[in-house]
């Protein structure tokens, strides 16, 4: 075992949310001393993890890319382009030195004694148990198992032991691995489906499809007009980065209303862009390319130059919208008798969501349920002090939350700071008191698989604006900056007016 080592703040993780976190708390917070914590051996988290054949954005960058630093490129980044974003945004700013890599947190326990997270890691390289101590947790380990995929635990009763060709979940696919004149089946309909399949067409003999449902596609190409115009008159790239970021989130507000104000005509509008994209006035969308539920109840499937329906078009794509009966030595049988034959088969089925990382909390001693818990705007959770996680956007990027919650999670810091406070919580006002408590996300505003799935395993969520994640990027825009952090939802209380004595601490990072 290690020595204890003791920084003001932890970031769990080194993924997109951790990086900007640690540049938010360098520049809001510089007196503060923190390590960030990674489990892998580099950052960049699920551009890390993610290999697959064309893997990239599915958002732009300029509203992807954080705000303090301009995205210079086309709009939708290869998984390499935004690894080598995030390596200039650790470089420039000296984060490297404060990152962990190679450990995995097993434990996590707060005391309302010493108002101190002590956080366990194994040092991965050689199995040692690492300890830290920390006054705050930042938790930026996102949302899904890394390691572990999610495959429908009713393939294995479907026989997919018997299949005798190559089988892969897109998550774990080996980049050395040749594709080349196979025929590949590739089970999903989402972004990741909707990414490989153009790429795989590019070399396979044939790509097929195999979707339970449909899903909406948004074509358009991979380009910025504004972006390219101001950077021909000579404007600057911070400036284009802010007006093109402005412009890309005023286009996403209208459009996300629209699908709820006028869903049908916005349906034609996507059909619209297919009709020319593939250049047949006369595509039929019925059945693989016609969902059933409203264009923004999950994310649209970003299309560049409509290339998967280019690919249907020039037969080296087929769609099939029926379910697995039974895996074959050759492929699948569908629930309608159809035989799929492959040479592999990709899952793209998606992830396993992963509360925190999966890593076990305690507070007192006691273990956290996550699923009692209730949250704060999505941010913080009753009964846990001195912790904050960042939940990105689903319908907006991600990544505008990783910088609005840095603005909020630095305001407390200091906040705390000015208050004397060594611990700060959130708590219901008595105005909560009877608050309809339900789940974390309503099914009806958004409704992805691994959400679905493990809904039970969320914190919940009240019915009040302070008491949900509402995933509201611009109503938030505005009710995360005026948070009031002397409101009373927010509890502080310091070691010296309990007479508790100061840790005796060992700086490190
Ligand atoms: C293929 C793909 C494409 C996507 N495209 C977009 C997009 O275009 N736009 C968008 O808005 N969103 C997109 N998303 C969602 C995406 O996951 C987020 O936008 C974002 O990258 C999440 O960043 P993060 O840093 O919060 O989490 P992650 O990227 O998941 O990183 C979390 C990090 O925490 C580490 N970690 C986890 N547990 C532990 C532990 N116990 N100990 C130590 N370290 C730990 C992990 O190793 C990882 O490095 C995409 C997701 C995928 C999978």
């Amino acid at each position: 075992m290690n020595a204890v080592s003791h920084v003001d703040v932890i970031i769990v993780g080194a993924g997109i949310s951790g990086i900007g976190s640690a540049y938010h708390l360098q520049q809001q917070c510089p007196g503060k001393s923190y390590a960030v914590i990674e489990m892998k051996d580099s950052f960049g988290g699920t551009w890390e993890t993610h290999k697959y054949p064309g893997v990239r954005s599915d958002s732009d960058l300029y509203t992807f890319g954080y705000r303090f630093k301009p995205w210079i490129g086309k709009p939708i980044a290869t998984g390499q382009q935004i690894l080598d974003y995030l390596g200039e945004v650790i470089e420039e700013n000296g984060i490297g030195e404060h990152i962990f890599y190679g450990h995995r947190i097993t434990g996590c326990s707060f005391s309302r004694d010493t108002d101190l997270w002590t956080v366990q890691a194994t040092r991965l390289a050689d199995g040692a148990e690492v300890s830290f101590t920390c006054n705050f947790l930042w938790m930026c380990q996102g949302y899904y198992d890394h390691e572990m995929p999610y495959l429908p635990p009713e393939w294995q009763e479907r026989g997919l032991a018997d299949y005798r060709g190559d089988f892969v979940h897109a998550q774990l696919w080996d980049p050395d691995y040749d594709y080349a004149g196979k025929r590949i089946l590739v089970i999903g309909s989402g972004a990741t489906a909707a990414t490989v399949v153009p790429a795989f067409a590019e070399q396979a003999a044939h790509v097929t499809m195999l979707q339970r449902s449909p899903t909406y596609f948004f074509c358009k190409e991979n380009n910025s007009e504004l972006a390219d115009r101001l950077r021909e008159v000579g404007i600057d790239e911070p400036t284009i980065h802010r007006v093109v970021r402005q412009q890309v989130m005023y286009d996403m507000s209208v459009i996300t209303q629209r699908c709820i104000d006028e869903p049908d005509v916005v349906v034609e509008e996507l059909r619209e862009l297919v009709r020319a994209y593939t250049g047949k006035p006369d595509f039929e969308f019925e059945p693989h390319f016609a969902p059933k539920y409203r264009p923004w109840q999950q994310r649209l499937a970003f299309c560049p130059e409509g290339d998967v329906f280019r690919c249907a078009v020039e037969g080296k794509l087929t769609v099939v919208t029926d379910t697995i009966d039974h895996f074959t030595q050759k492929g699948v049988r569908t629930s309608s008798g159809k035989d799929i034959e492959a040479d592999m088969i990709v899952a793209a089925t998606g992830f396993k969501l992963s509360v925190m990382g999966d890593i076990p909390f305690m507070v007192d001693g006691e273990a956290i349920d996550w699923h009692e818990c209730v949250t704060y705007r999505g941010m913080m959770f009753t009964g846990v002090p001195n912790m904050a996680w960042v939940m990105g956007y689903f319908r907006a990027s991600w990544t505008l939350r990783v910088d609005m919650m840095g603005d909020f999670v630095c305001s407390l810091l200091n906040q705390m700071d000015a208050k004397g406070a060594s611990r700060v919580e959130v708590a219901f006002r008595p105005e909560d008191a009877g608050m309809e408590i339900g789940p974390w996300i309503e099914a009806d505003n958004f409704n992805p698989g691994y959400l679905m799935r493990d809904l039970g395993k969320l914190p919940r969520a009240g019915n009040r604006p302070e008491w949900r994640h509402n995933q509201d990027y611009w109503a938030e825009k505005e009710q995360i900056p005026a948070i009031n952090l002397d409101g009373e939802e927010f509890v502080y209380s310091s070691r010296a007016s309990r007479g508790a004595k100061e840790p005796d601490l060992a700086e490190t990072a």
